[in-house]
């Protein structure tokens, strides 16, 4: 039995945890969750953004699975999501995409996974205001070791699961120090890994060849703020933030978690596609070695999602969040 650490988070986050705990117990996965909130419905409620227990189970644990967590605007507070990330060095934010069956997109091919380095560069948090020059900086600061060890990470990954190619994401033209640093990182991992193929883009180029020719990506590593982008663009190139997975890796901890965020627009009305944290929850199997149990829940999930009309109103259908997750289960 796994002990994992729930977060269901705010917004959509309960609905699309439900889908996913529902479906995970009729698959009978051998887990026990230990359920732990943060964010603003736990702020409401007790006062504290980001609780001690969760911490303290994060840390017991290891292993988390993450619904979208919303931190207030305009108080003074750091953002739940970096907070956790820099506290726990998950350096790696990893998210494929990949085009599904019965998913209606305009590309057909799609199979990259992106790696998005996730505690440094513009999300370092190093910010200045001069108020009698009216200066504002923001510090992308990229460390050697950081460098070394998302670049590495991304290249041990194509090796692990059999791809051809990394490219680099960057814009060492301007940003010069901290681009240079990410290609030499890369430079020196793909010594490492021979096999892999390696080669660099600067970001603007990169974008356009995204979204004109997305197939002849295979694994794309990048800065923090790039990353961002980058993931919510290739989102949109395999059917949307309803269903791209993500993983928050560290090197002896992994947060499991969709994409997208809160979507407070759609929150409690039952139309969230639970798809992205299924996905993400799938990831999550797999990195505990549960591989036949994943197989068997993607398995039912991909057979559900080429039926449109058992799926979610961002997918084209008429179902409910908790309909698309009996659909799921029927076929399991
Ligand atoms: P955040 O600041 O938390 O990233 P955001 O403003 O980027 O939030 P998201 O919550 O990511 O917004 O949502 C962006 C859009 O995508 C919203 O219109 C939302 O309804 C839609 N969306 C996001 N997730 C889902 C989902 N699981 N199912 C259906 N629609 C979704
Ligand atoms: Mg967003």
């Amino acid at each position: 039995m796994h002990v994992v650490t729930l977060i269901p988070g705010d917004g959509i986050g309960p609905e699309i945890t439900k889908a996913v705990t529902d479906i995970f117990a009729a698959a009978q996965v051998p887990i026990q969750w230990e359920e732990q909130n943060a964010g603003q419905t736990t702020f409401d409620q007790s006062g504290e953004l980001l609780p001690t227990s969760l911490l303290k189970s994060l840390e017991k644990n290891k292993v988390a699975l993450k619904g979208p967590i919303t931190t207030p605007v305009g108080k003074g507070f750091r953002s739940i999501n970096v907070t956790l990330r820099q506290k726990y060095d998950l350096y790696q934010n990893v998210r494929p995409s990949k085009t599904t069956p019965g998913i209606k997109t305009r590309y057909e091919g799609i199979d990259l996974v992106l790696f998005r380095e996730n505690t440094e560069g513009l999300y370092s948090g190093l910010e200045m205001w001069d108020e009698r020059l009216g200066i504002a900086d923001s510090i992308a600061r990229v460390t050697v070791e950081g460098a070394r060890k998302i670049c590495r990470a991304a290249f041990a990954y194509a090796v692990k699961h059999g791809r051809k190619k990394v490219t680099l994401a960057h814009k060492a033209n301007i940003i010069k120090m901290a681009g240079t640093l990410m290609i030499n990182a890369c430079k020196e991992a793909s010594l490492e890994f021979p096999q892999i193929v390696f080669e660099d883009k600067i970001i603007d180029n990169m974008c356009m060849q995204l979204v004109g020719k997305p197939e002849q990506f295979d694994v794309i590593v990048t800065t923090n703020l790039f990353g961002d982008l980058l993931s919510d663009l290739c989102a949109g190139l395999v059917g949307g933030l309803g269903v791209v997975a993500g993983a928050n890796i560290s090197d002896n901890m992994a947060i499991f978690e969709a994409v997208h965020g809160s979507a407070p627009d759609i929150a409690g009305q039952g139309k969230a596609n639970p798809t992205a944290l299924l996905r993400s929850a799938i990831m999550m199997l797999h990195h505990l070695g549960e591989h036949a149990k994943a197989d068997r829940i993607d398995t039912a999930l991909e057979n559900t999602l080429l039926n449109q009309e058992e799926c979610t109103g961002d997918l084209g259908g008429k179902a409910s969040t908790s309909e698309f997750a009996q659909s799921i289960i029927a076929k399991l």
